[in-house]
């Protein structure tokens, strides 16, 4: 059967904004790079993003700056963040922000022109710059409009648009391959890249020296998910089977407001803008319950009372802010424990309304989304009654251990960028810094990857068996008549939302794991009838080697962490430690491949000038008593 071959000098593995970023980084330094993406051009998760990107500008409140957004970001993770990171992400999001803008974006505007930025939870500042609640479409408009006028630009130079950065649209990367002889190291070096289209089932080889992984995140091992398709933890797994190794794996992000009827719509998101813009969550009383879930760790940030909450909209230099923009693991929990005590929903969630707070004509000009989702979906009119909402598998922080600065994996050749990398976000991501993130390390991404490529001294090469063995695998299910990978995939998700959801308990996990160990061996008999053209049955049986891998992750990582911190919340161990902050879960797979093993790392503590951003009192809640005599030290 013939392989079609391409050669490229970088291949970006997703057509979010992280892929698309890189992309256009690496096309910039004069690298051959190839776009792959399994879904169509356009339709990544990204497009799907509503709120906005943060970035300290300070159009709005002036006082914003890089150094209160890296402190939110650090408080949202609860300090696990990798702080490099954070920085980088932090000094670097305005101008990505008005990069895009000189590349065509079009951002709201303050009254006085500038890009507006609106609130959201755990923002001490109005700081995503949106467009209406539809920012991740124009974020991929404008990225691909890029894509395009460099094209046009090879058109003129070279006579070939294609010539230096093409789209291969619906094709689906299933293995990475590697250049294993000893010039290039004990573990090998990246050489390329196999998959196939899904359109009529062929085989496709990418031979490459530079990967960028941008394949985003893992949702559909969840049964209630905000996620679409494509988030099957693919790129994840692609790192590990290469080598590579995954960090805060038990770090699931549940936003706490999804949809929850009817129940063909359950999970798909409602932007956080709602709340943002003055939406309040409420229980079957009536009682605005926010109020008596503040944290102690964020007590002094945030309003007592109703009056405060409400007077923080209009101005926020006398005021707290409103309990319900807490980071989203504390709202998440909030309206699970509410549920839980019988004061939910008919529908099992809790009550999110905006139709008493804003006119009709204000809710549909800031959310338009969010009042064509409710009325075509739910037939709720979200200007006259309130929304039925409770948490949905959102988002994984854990992902691809990378370097800050070049999003470089510890395989040579292989990058990582956007929500398949590992780290930035820490505990728990806030809302609008993904966006951010996916630019900024984006660009990262593929300027490493480009400067990888001119250091090489050689050319790594994709071996014959290496192919074959990447075929055989490709093809097996459709040689096998076994079971339904429809069915392996639901008692996955079910397994996954049950047992490691989000509460976690040491026997749930154990149980999820020992599932998982079952759904292991079924999924290697698991057959898919038909042919090689469009068969659905055939993908999925293919991305179920991913979820399960991750789930793995996620499971044992869940088991290991005996605290409970951000997107990870243990029953039998309620309060954060500092002792297991100190620690970084790291996930690798053992040489034959069979299993996922997880260890402790120690995070290297933050450079001095940042950990003095903080005051003592925050810090202490954080950090060890070592720690924070350190910090004294430095003080004196
Ligand atoms: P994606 O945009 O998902 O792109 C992944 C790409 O990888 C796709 O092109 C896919 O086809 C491709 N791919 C995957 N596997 C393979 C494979 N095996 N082979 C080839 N291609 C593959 N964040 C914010 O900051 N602000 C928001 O307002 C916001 N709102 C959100 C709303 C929703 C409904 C959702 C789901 C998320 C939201 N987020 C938001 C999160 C944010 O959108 C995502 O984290 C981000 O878009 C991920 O971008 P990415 O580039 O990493 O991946």
């Amino acid at each position: 059967m013939e392989i079609e071959r391409h050669e490229y000098d970088v291949v970006v593995i997703g057509a979010g904004g992280a892929g698309l970023r890189a992309a256009i980084e690496a096309r910039q330094q004069g690298k051959r790079t190839a776009i792959v993406c399994k879904s169509l051009f356009g339709k990544a998760h990204t497009v799907m993003a509503e709120g906005g990107a943060a970035a300290a500008m300070g159009n709005v409140n002036s006082k914003d700056n890089w150094m209160v957004h890296f402190r939110d970001t650090m408080r949202g993770g609860k300090f696990l963040n990798n702080w490099r990171m954070a920085e980088l992400h932090a000094k670097e999001a305005p101008d990505r922000v008005w990069e895009l803008e000189a590349w065509g974006a079009l951002f709201d505007r303050t009254k006085d022109g500038k890009i507006s930025q609106r609130n959201f939870g755990g923002h001490e500042y109005p700081r995503l710059a949106h467009v209406g609640d539809r920012t991740g479409l124009e974020l991929i408009r404008t990225l691909q409009q890029r894509v395009v006028a460099l094209q046009q630009e090879d058109e003129k130079l070279h006579g070939d648009a294609e010539a230096y950065i093409k789209v291969f649209q619906e094709c689906t990367v299933t293995r990475l391959l590697k250049d294993m002889s000893p010039a290039h190291g004990p573990g090998g070096a990246i050489a390329g890249a196999f998959g196939y289209w899904r359109e009529n089932g062929k085989l496709i080889l990418f031979d490459a020296p530079a990967i960028v992984l941008a394949t985003g995140g893992i949702g559909k091992s969840y049964v209630v998910t905000s996620n679409s398709w494509e988030y099957t933890g693919d790129g994840h797994a692609l790192a590990l089977l290469a080598g590579a190794k995954l960090i805060n794996m038990e770090f699931i992000q549940f936003h706490p407001t999804g949809m929850v009827w009817p129940p063909s719509v359950r999970g798909i998101l409602v932007t956080e803008s709602v709340r943002g813009d003055g939406g309040v969550l409420k229980n079957s009383e009536g009682k605005r319950f926010m109020f008596d879930y503040v944290p102690e760790v964020f007590k002094a940030q945030y309003a007592t009372t109703e009056e405060e909450g409400d007077r923080w909209y209009t101005d926020q230099a006398n005021n707290r802010r409103p309990p319900e923009l807490l980071p989203r693991d504390e709202v998440a929990r909030a309206i699970n424990s509410e549920v839980k005590a019988g004061r939910g929903s008919p529908q099992g969630g809790v009550y999110l309304d905006v139709s008493t707070r804003l006119p009709a004509a204000e809710i549909i000009r800031r959310l338009p989304s969010m009042h064509h989702q409710f009325k075509e979906l739910a037939d709720v009119d979200i200007t006259k009654e309130a929304m039925q909402v409770g948490p949905t598998c959102h988002y994984v922080m854990g992902g691809v251990e990378v370097d800050a600065d070049t999003a470089a994996a510890s395989v040579p050749g292989l990058f990582a960028a956007g929500e398949v990398s590992g780290g930035m976000h820490g505990s728990n991501r806030l809302g609008g810094n993904s966006l951010s993130d996916l630019l900024v390390f984006g660009r990262r991404a593929g300027a490493g990857a480009a400067s990888y490529v001119n250091a090489l001294a050689g050319r790594p090469k994709i071996s014959d068996e290496a192919v074959t063995d990447a075929k055989a695998e490709a093809l097996a299910p459709l040689q096998r008549s076994g079971e339904n990978p429809y069915e392996v995939h639901h008692e996955l998700q079910r397994t996954m939302n049950e047992l490691v959801g989000i509460i976690r308990k040491e026997e749930e996990v154990s149980e999820a794991l020992e599932s998982v160990e079952k759904l292991k061996e079924r999924a290697q008999g698991v057959g898919a009838a038909g042919s090689r053209i469009y068969n659905p049955g055939w993908h999925l049986a293919l991305d179920l080697r991913n979820m399960l891998l991750v789930s793995e992750c996620v499971a044992k990582a869940a088991l290991l962490r005996q605290e409970s911190r951000g997107g990870h919340t243990r029953d039998d161990f309620p309060g954060m430690s500092p002792e297991w902050r100190t620690k970084i879960l790291l996930c690798e797979l053992t040489p034959d491949g069979s299993e996922v093993i997880v260890q402790e790392q120690v995070q290297p503590p933050m450079r001095d000038d940042l950990i003095q951003l903080f005051d003592r009192d925050e810090l202490k809640k954080y950090i060890t008593e070592k720690e924070l005599a350190d910090f004294d030290a430095l003080a004196k």
